[in-house]
Order: structure tokens, then C-alpha cells, then sequence
């Protein structure tokens, strides 16, 4: 069983798996809104149970996808497509150990000027 949760426990949950890699989204969009990079695994949206959801909200970030978030403590934690089955679990909400490995690097070409990406991790231009 993999748990995790915001920061301020309004929003809390569980799901019996993950995948066991974590995909680290260098777009515009997920820098804004994670304040850095999107670092997130991916589960089964309807195995995704909510043990709290009182902070839940969803944010619209595209006419393709929204981002949910806690609305008390503003911890970034999912992003779902409109027409996905799965959703993208931050990495970074999860209680250690995860047992996940960092998988590869996405929109590469949009990153941020201020960092490097290792070259021994996966770098794909786009998605
Ligand atoms: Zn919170
Ligand atoms: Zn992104």
C-alpha cells in the first residue's frame, strides 16, 4: 500500500500501487505551478482512495488536464488528464520509503536556465 498526503494532511490518501518510476516534467506549466520541476509517478485514478479530501480542489491548467492541489496548504499533488483512467501522484507526497527510481526527464527543451539535468538520466525534448 502506498500513502501520501499534503503537507497539512487535508488532503490524504492511499492506492495498493504505483508505478515504480518517477517522470520529471521540465515544462513551463509544471515549473509555475510546482515552483521548481513536477516529479510524479502515475497510479489508477479509480484504485486511488482519498482517506482525506477536505482540501481537494482542482485546478484547470489546460483545456486537456487539470492539477489537484490542497487548497490549505497549496502542496501540489496530481495531474490528470480529461479523458485519462490514470493520474500522475506527486512523487514527492509520498511516505518514504517509495521504492521508486527517478525514470526519465520530459520537455527537456523547456527546463529552466538555473539547473542541470544529469547526463546518466533519460532526457526526451518533449514528451
Ligand atoms: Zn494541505
Ligand atoms: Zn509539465
Amino acid at each position: 500500500m502506498v500513502k501520501g498526503r499534503c503537507d497539512c494532511g487535508q488532503v490524504s490518501f492511499e492506492i495498493d500501487t504505483v508505478r515504480d518510476t518517477v517522470t520529471v516534467c521540465h515544462c513551463s506549466k509544471c515549473r509555475r505551478l510546482s515552483g521548481h520541476v513536477w516529479a510524479s509517478t502515475h497510479g489508477q485514478f479509480e484504485k486511488l482512495k482519498f482517506t482525506n479530501s477536505a482540501g481537494l480542489k482542482w485546478y484547470i491548467s489546460s483545456d486537456f488536464a487539470k492539477r489537484g492541489f490542497c487548497q490549505d496548504c497549496g502542496a501540489n499533488l496530481f495531474y490528470r488528464q480529461n479523458d485519462e483512467a490514470g493520474i500522475g501522484i506527486a512523487a514527492g507526497c509520498l511516505d518514504a520509503p517509495t521504492g521508486l527510481k527517478l525514470g526519465k526527464h520530459i520537455f527537456v527543451k523547456d527546463k529552466g536556465d538555473y539547473y542541470l539535468i544529469p547526463d546518466e538520466e533519460i532526457q526526451i525534448e518533449r514528451y
